[in-house]
């Protein structure tokens, strides 16, 4: 069976591994000229930045989840240096923890303690029945005590990137529920950056003969009947063709409008619709420090729109360069600041708020670098969204097959396209038996 991937993300990765362990070659087609998609490095001036704020799920010293477990199959396990506390934040002059009860009063934290033992009780099945309620309806009936009502909301917020009153209640608790039975924590590579990860699964797929080729787009789609009949790429400025069996498309769901149209009109209409139901920009700003300023292994994160949780906050920052030695030359500290602004704004935002947590830091600074990091549409995980209104991983074509976060699939993060590619798998594998 010839499988053509388009895009190396996780997702794309992922199918592309689980393929290739039950002996089929996979190609996959990145238009890039690296692979991981969001969850990737680049080299920037001598050091290694990822694309934004990443970490991953740690179990036993390794990446954990779903696309722990691909690994593990794969004979590629990552190793993680614990992140430890998990995430903090900066505000009013101090770094604390953000993840844990450590920023709940005391006296509300058997409340909130209760709250999730609740939600742990839900059978799986059963999280379905409030998918069409939000996080804040749900969690309004449980209190109105506004610091607990924030707490909802920035955990919905870490969970599945949609604030508490567009999130579905369904998918929080689903999220939760897989959060807590997968990982004893966040971690980041020991070795390298976050890209390791897709570097591995690259390094599986050729250890099983199939293929990646990076800095390969594709242009086009041809359709013939019910079957994706052609695919055409562009590598190094040649139009090449390929006749698939089938073919995993991995970029957001709504882009595939743009190569092929020939769609039923209700599920073109339910795919366009996924564009522009996102949350808002954010700008993930590094800066170089010529030394270590910032004493804790992990990071200061902020979503971005942080001022959810304190009115007027803005900050989040994240010390790569104390994680893995690779990421920054010795002597040399990035830190990463999101701040909810975009352009050159954000970058002068970043620096005052790292020169207003590190006072002396001003002088230190060697070069700031930012990228601008969209929500994805349609991955913002609005009610009426999940569930049964999702696309799901197969199309209406019969050779044709989505994986990625703007998928059916249930976890958080990267275990979302993860868990979409164990999905498309499955489904592909039904079909051919
Ligand atoms: C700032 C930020 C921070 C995040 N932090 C975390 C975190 O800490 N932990 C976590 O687990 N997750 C995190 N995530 C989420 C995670 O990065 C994403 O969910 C995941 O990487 C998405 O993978 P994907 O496979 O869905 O798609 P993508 O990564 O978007 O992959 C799609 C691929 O398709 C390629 N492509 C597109 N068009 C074509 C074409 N025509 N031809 C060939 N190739 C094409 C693209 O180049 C890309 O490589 C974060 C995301 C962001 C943006």
């Amino acid at each position: 069976m010839s499988v053509i991937v388009i895009g190396s993300g996780i997702g794309g990765l992922c199918a592309a591994s689980l393929l290739s362990l039950s002996g089929e070659k996979p190609l996959v087609l990145e238009k890039e000229t690296y692979v991981g998609g969001r969850a990737t490095s680049f080299p920037v001036k001598g050091c290694l930045l990822d694309y934004g704020w990443h970490a991953s799920y740690y179990s036993s010293g390794h990446v954990g989840g779903t696309v722990g477990e691909i690994l593990q199959q794969l004979r590629q396990p990552v190793n993680l240096k614990k992140l430890d506390p998990p995430l903090s934040q900066y505000r009013q002059g101090v770094i604390e923890s953000v993840v844990g009860f450590r920023h709940v009063p005391p006296e509300l934290r058997p409340v909130l303690m209760k709250f999730a033992a609740d939600i742990r009780k839900i059978p799986y099945e059963e999280t379905y029945t409030y998918d069409d309620m939000t996080v804040l309806e749900w969690a309004r009936e449980k209190t109105d005590d506004p610091v607990l009502l924030k707490h909802f909301n920035l955990s919905s917020y870490f969970a599945i990137t949609a604030k508490a009153d567009k999130a579905s209640a369904g998918e929080y608790f689903r999220v939760l529920q897989i959060a807590t039975s997968m990982c004893q924590g966040l971690g980041y590579p020991a070795a390298g950056g976050i890209r390791t990860i897709a570097d591995s699964l690259v390094r599986g797929i050729e250890s099983l003969k199939g293929q990646v080729i990076t800095g390969a787009e594709v242009v086009e789609m041809d359709v013939d009947g019910e079957r994706v009949s052609k695919v055409l790429y562009e590598k190094d400025g040649e139009l090449q063709e390929i006749v698939p069996d089938t073919v995993i498309f991995n970029p957001p769901v709504y882009s595939i409008l743009d190569y092929i149209t020939e769609f039923p009109s209700e599920f073109s209409k339910r795919v366009k619709a996924m564009k522009g139901n996102h949350t808002g920009p954010s700008t993930q700003v590094y800066v170089c420090l010529t030394r270590p300023f910032v004493n804790i292994p992990s990071l200061v994160l902020l979503p971005e729109d942080a001022d959810m949780w304190q009115p007027g906050e803005h900050c989040a920052l994240f010390s790569p360069s104390t994680c893995s030695s690779e990421v920054a030359p010795p002597g040399n500290q990035l830190v990463l600041i999101a701040v909810p602004y975009t352009g050159r704004s954000a970058e002068s935002h970043a620096v005052d708020l790292l020169k207003e947590a590190f006072p002396g830091a001003g002088p230190c600074i060697k070069w700031v670098h930012s990228f601008e990091t969209p929500v994805v549409d349609g991955l913002a995980k609005h009610v009426g969204w999940v569930g049964r209104h999702k696309v799901p991983v197969s199309s209406p074509l019969e050779n044709l097959y989505f994986v990625g976060d703007t998928v059916e699939g249930t976890g958080p993060g990267m275990e979302l396209p993860a868990d979409s590619a164990q999905r498309c798998v499955y489904q592909i594998q039904r079909g051919s038996s």
